[in-house]
């Protein structure tokens, strides 16, 4: 369901370049060779009309909050690094265009589907199985979990000198915005005992959030679409029990057709 829609047109002549320091994120700068009035003109167009679309107005949200960037192809998408106090449901869907002539004009379009959030699940210590069975149950308490994928035995990754792991992902729906769901994964992490104690050791429990319906977010604390997530089949394989068309937000594959690339060790 469409929860917001927002649009924005500029003057490109208007533009004063001076405006560039406050509308650019660094992301921004660095996607773009030479930085003229039409790519500010459009990065402003954008995030107003990403505003309008969430409901706040500027007020609640600074042009640094999100960065509008194209793909090697082309194509336009958002990253978003900090999500200000919307006034509408939470969403999981953000889709943005914009066209330049002597304007730059921009949309916005901000949807809530049920469900399309991915959360992968991994133990090696203790009673696995069980330490599974548990985590569903706490998740529970803050999101409805729709689809458990199979549960596989996997060798360790990364750091190999330790027990196997069971691994499966699970499809939730929340209306928690994506941080607040990060916290309360963490918190289930904590109450189960989890010790950080070397990256990548041995665990009783982790839960990533793989995706978040086609949100990209990075920030300190947070990066989605899992940022290794194409290159591990522990994800790739239940993503693709669960919904082998999902589309990767920012790769634009599809689970089935990554799934084949790291089966054929084409990755
Ligand atoms: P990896 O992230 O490579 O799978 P890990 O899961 O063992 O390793 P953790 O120790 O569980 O890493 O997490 C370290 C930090 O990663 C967390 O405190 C969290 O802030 C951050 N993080 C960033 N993006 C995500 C995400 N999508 N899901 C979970 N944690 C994330
Ligand atoms: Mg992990
Ligand atoms: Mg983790």
């Amino acid at each position: 369901m469409i929860v917001g829609i927002g649009n924005d047109i500029v003057d490109i002549s208007r533009i004063d370049l001076r405006l560039e320091k406050r509308v650019l994120t660094p992301f921004e700068r660095e996607n773009r060779i030479k930085i003229d009035a039409q790519y500010v003109a459009g990065r402003f167009a954008l995030k107003e009309s990403y505003f309008k679309a969430v409901g706040t107005g500027i007020d609640g949200n600074s042009f640094q909050d999100l960065s509008f960037l194209n793909r090697s192809n082309g194509s336009l998408y958002c990253k978003i690094h900090k999500i200000g106090r919307y006034k509408i449901e939470p969403f999981n869907f953000l889709h943005c265009a914009l066209s330049h002539d002597k304007f730059a004009m921009a949309t916005t379009v901000v949807e809530r589907e049920r469900g399309e959030v991915y959360v992968g699940i991994g133990t090696n210590l203790g009673n696995r199985e069980e330490n599974i069975k548990i985590a569903l149950e706490m998740i529970e308490g803050f999101a409805q979990v729709l689809n458990v994928s199979s549960i596989y035995e996997t060798r360790p990754y990364g750091k190999t000198d330790q027990p196997d792991f069971l691994n499966c992902v699970i499809e939730i729906d929340t209306m928690l915005a994506p941080e607040e769901l990060l916290d309360r994964l963490l918190d289930v992490e904590t109450k189960m005992g989890r010790i950080r104690t070397e990256r990548w050791g041995p665990r009783v429990i982790d839960l990533d959030v793989l995706f978040y319906g086609n949100l990209i977010v990075e920030n300190e604390r947070l990066i989605l679409p899992h940022y290794d997530f194409e290159n591990r089949m522990f994800f790739v394989q239940p993503m693709c029990d669960l919904n082998k068309n999902f589309v990767h937000p920012l790769s634009q594959r599809t689970m089935v057709d990554i799934f084949k690339s790291l089966s054929q060790g084409l990755q």
